[in-house]
């Protein structure tokens, strides 16, 4: 089977409910960029893919940074007087500042205060802060819950722990006919936060699993690392079989109903480029495509000028495009099973893409062939679609030449690439052209 026999038998209901059902298995745990909240989500991966776990040792020096201290917390609350929990990170573990070295503390609200944040402009809503390279503790909450905070003596506890130990990521590889990787990368570092990145990480997950079952051209290198520090210690350490790569994209923030949003790579025009812009024009979906900038994902650290690797971001609304971004509002209802389905769809054609971008020659290239001898060509005509898969068929008789790609094609004819691709089969049953450098 190949990845277009797999996008056409898929049933999307499926794979939309079997993602959000790992959304809904990883959104309690209380994740950060080192821990065992890390350890466990990936454990829960490993139900579905055979991922290796990497634990680098705190201490190791990947270029200019240097792998932080593990933390890892079991509680934390903040009680009044009377010995109530007025806030509980039982309730939420984006309630603590992530990060936070221990505390055990009796102080005025004055002095509490300045370790609290809340969003005032969303009254309801929790904020997601972070304080990986700052030895600092925090408590996050809603503005309403601060707003009842009464004058009085409070006792602040995290029971955290910030101490040697490791960093872990989960890498799998899936190997292909040709060592060419695509890289599929996305990062595992946020607590109960849904769209950023629990919705990256499910469609990584099944992209994978799927894939494995499949007969493909490249080799597939998924990695699930903490945000930037995972793809600088990755690249750090892998940094002699980077040239490998391809193609790849980084997935975050495919759960949410917004249109698509594709942001490039440094290159700009790289062939990973070139294809998700082609699906996404011939989706029928909403969609912008943006130019690299210096800021996001970790598109940052795969495009940074040492390496220049063509990776784009694909995301659906981007970061800090939703109020609900790194708040409590990015919650198991702002993700819905079909958002994530519709992107796991819109990937596998991407995939597709990949996999079968081949240059052609043409075997009858003085004047055109003739098409209806050989049963190509529809006579009666008017059927639908007909004329489309005709002149598909002229478009790759002309450009099968040896210097223009199945994408070419469909890029000049403004013709849908699967349409492109079936043309391209049909006329090398027939003999008319034939493959070249299959790569
Ligand atoms: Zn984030």
């Amino acid at each position: 089977m190949n990845l277009y026999d797999l996008r056409d038998s898929i049933d999307n209901n499926d794979v939309g409910k079997e993602m959000y059902g790992l959304i809904e298995e990883l959104y309690p745990i209380c994740r950060s960029i080192t821990g065992n909240g890390a350890r466990q989500s990936l454990d829960i991966l490993k139900k579905h893919i055979p991922l290796t776990i990497q634990e680098i040792p705190t201490g190791t020096q990947v270029f200019d940074w240097t792998v932080p201290k593990e933390w890892n917390i079991k509680d934390a609350c903040i009680k009044n007087s009377k010995g109530d929990k007025v806030i509980d990170f039982q309730d939420s573990n984006l309630h603590v500042v992530n990060y936070s070295v221990p505390i055990r503390k009796e102080m005025t609200l004055a002095e509490l205060k300045d370790h609290l944040h809340t969003i005032p402009e969303y009254p309801d809503w929790i904020p997601y802060r972070t304080s990986y390279y700052k030895e600092t503790w925090g408590f996050c909450l809603s503005h309403n819950q601060f707003l009842k905070l009464e004058d009085d003596d409070y006792e602040v506890l995290i029971d955290s722990s910030l101490k040697d130990g490791h960093l872990a990521y989960g890498e799998y590889y899936l190997s292909g006919r040709n060592g060419d990787e695509i890289l599929i990368s996305c990062h595992i570092c946020h607590p109960s936060l849904s769209n950023d990145n629990l919705s990256g990480i499910a469609v990584s997950t099944f992209l994978a699993k799927y894939l494995s079952s499949l007969s493909l051209k490249f080799s597939y290198r998924f990695l699930f690392i903490p945000g930037t520090i995972g793809s600088i210690t990755w690249l750090s350490l892998n940094e002699s079989n980077v040239s490998k790569i391809k193609h790849g994209l980084v997935l975050a923030c495919v759960g949410d109903s917004g249109r698509y949003t594709y942001k490039k790579s440094r290159l700009g025009n790289a062939e990973i480029d070139r294809i998700v812009m082609n699906i996404l024009k011939h989706s029928g979906e909403e969609n912008k495509a943006i130019d690299f900038s210096p800021y996001g994902y970790d598109e940052r650290q795969y495009c940074s000028p040492g390496f220049n690797l063509p990776v784009g971001c694909f995301m659906r609304t981007p970061y800090g495009e939703y109020p609900e971004y790194h708040t409590s509002a990015d919650n198991l209802d702002f993700v819905q099973p079909g958002y994530l389905a519709a992107s796991f769809s819109i990937l596998l054609s991407i995939l597709s893409v990949i996999e079968s971008n081949d240059r052609y020659l043409s075997l009858n290239s003085k004047c055109e062939p003739q098409l209806g001898r050989r049963g190509l060509y529809d006579h009666l005509g008017g059927k639908a679609g007909s004329k489309a898969r005709q002149l598909a068929m002229l478009w790759v008789l002309n450009l099968s030449d040896g210097n223009h790609t199945l994408l070419d094609i469909s890029d000049r004819s403004g013709l849908d690439f699967s349409l492109i691709k079936n043309a391209a089969d049909s006329l090398t049953d027939s003999g008319l052209i034939t493959v070249m450098d299959k790569r």
